[in-house]
């Protein structure tokens, strides 16, 4: 008996020895459902910031694939981490191939700049760059460059392109169109022009004045009209030029010498002077030039009183080359004189002469496109000289 155990005792005993515990094991509960909420919480929030990633990412891949420009990311190391479908499209290889490979596998002919990005951090851009595709090919392409940064910095950059063969072609169908129509319609005009002075000199021999003066009108109708051809050429060149003509090193006097004996009519010829050296070789886009110096001759003409004389010198000073044209026509009064490259500028007293106020603006832009600078001095009633200086080559 004595080893009978009372077992209400042990329960007493055991209930005692366990009382204590019972509230580590509501803990232990608490905390194991605590636990398990926490898990729950991570849990969803994993869930929803992986629902938020996939719908991130889908939302930017719907982006990149449906982007219709070519976009390519790359490393620091200069390797591909990704094209778009429309760059797999323009370049013949896939991402899979290209990914890891370096940039100068799609890319050879990319200016260094470009390629620096990643590296240095600056921002490029080019309207006139050549990609190759797979199969060897070269095709135009405007592209952007630019560096991304993540909390470590600069990670790799972006480019984005454009297959510009299209609008390149067109652009050159332009020029050839405008070619033509300037060809054209200056060819009929150049006879009409010469005939006209011949027949003005023999009308005046015999003093025969009023038909004289129905040649002069004649005369001047035609370089109207030339003029109007000119500018008509020039508005549609405006930008096309800057973007398809490549600079060539040319003689300075010889494209003004040009100039003089191909764009001007032979009486007005007469009235101007050339002082050249022999050659000044510089580096430019020959028929922006060549655009800049006819504006300054048939301004120096159409302000000057016919007959007056015209100055034209053309000569080095320093590291340039200088074009520069006196006239001694009705001068530019101080007032706007720091106005007359701005576009559409016109002083109001020359009003009954024919223009636009486009052609200084241009020639500034294109002289200073070329590094160079141009600029205007005058007297008013006295005369003006204008100045073109531009960089010697070599
Ligand atoms: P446009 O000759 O078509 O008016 P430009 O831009 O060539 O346009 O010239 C702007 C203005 O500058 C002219 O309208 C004229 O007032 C003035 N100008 C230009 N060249 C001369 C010059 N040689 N003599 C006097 N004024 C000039």
């Amino acid at each position: 008996m004595a080893a009978h155990r009372d077992t209400s005792q042990p329960s007493h005993t055991t209930n005692q020895a366990l009382s204590p515990a019972m509230p580590d094991a509501a803990e232990q509960l608490h905390d194991i459902q605590a636990v398990n909420e926490q898990l729950l919480i991570s849990s969803l929030r994993e869930r929803t910031s992986a629902e938020y990633l996939r719908r991130q990412l889908a939302f930017s891949t719907a982006i990149t694939t449906s982007l219709g420009e070519g976009l390519y990311v790359l490393d620091t190391a200069d390797r591909c981490t990704f094209v778009n479908p429309a760059a797999e499209r323009m370049l013949g290889w896939s991402d899979d191939e290209l990914r890891g490979r370096n940039i100068s596998v799609v890319f050879p002919m990319l200016p260094v700049p470009a390629q620096a990005v990643p590296r240095f951090g600056t921002a490029q851009r080019d309207e006139n760059a050549l990609f190759v595709h797979r199969n060897g090919t070269l095709f135009s392409t405007a592209y952007s460059a630019s560096p991304f940064t993540t909390s470590d910095g600069i990670a790799g950059a972006v480019i984005t392109f454009r297959d510009m063969s299209e609008v390149r072609r067109l652009q050159r169908m332009r020029e050839e169109y405008l070619a033509l129509i300037s060809h054209d319609l200056r060819a009929p005009l150049t006879a009409i022009l010469g005939r006209a002075e011949i027949l003005l000199r023999r009308l005046t021999q015999q003093g025969l004045d009023r038909d004289a003066d129905s040649a002069r009108i004649v005369i001047a109708s035609s370089l109207r009209m030339n003029a109007m051809i000119e500018e008509l050429l020039d508005r549609s060149r405006v930008g096309a030029d800057t973007e398809m003509q490549q600079a060539s090193v040319i003689d300075l006097v010889a494209v003004a010498q040009q100039m003089l004996d191909q764009t001007i009519a032979p009486d007005a010829r007469a009235q101007i002077t050339l002082h050249a050296v022999a050659a000044l070789p510089v580096s430019a886009k020959e028929a922006q030039i060549k655009r800049v110096i006819v504006n300054l001759l048939t301004n120096a003409l159409k302000f000057s009183a016919r007959g007056a004389p015209i100055a034209v010198r053309v000569y080095q000073q320093g590291a340039e080359a200088i074009f520069a044209i006196s006239d001694q026509g009705v001068g530019i009064a101080p007032e706007h004189l720091p106005h007359l490259f701005e576009k559409h500028y016109r002083v109001k007293t020359v009003e009954q002469v024919e223009g636009n106020g486009l052609g200084l603006y241009s020639s500034r832009l294109i002289v200073e496109a070329h590094g160079g600078r141009l600029w205007a001095e005058s007297t008013l009633g006295v005369g003006s000289t204008f100045t073109l200086a531009l960089p010697l080559s070599g």
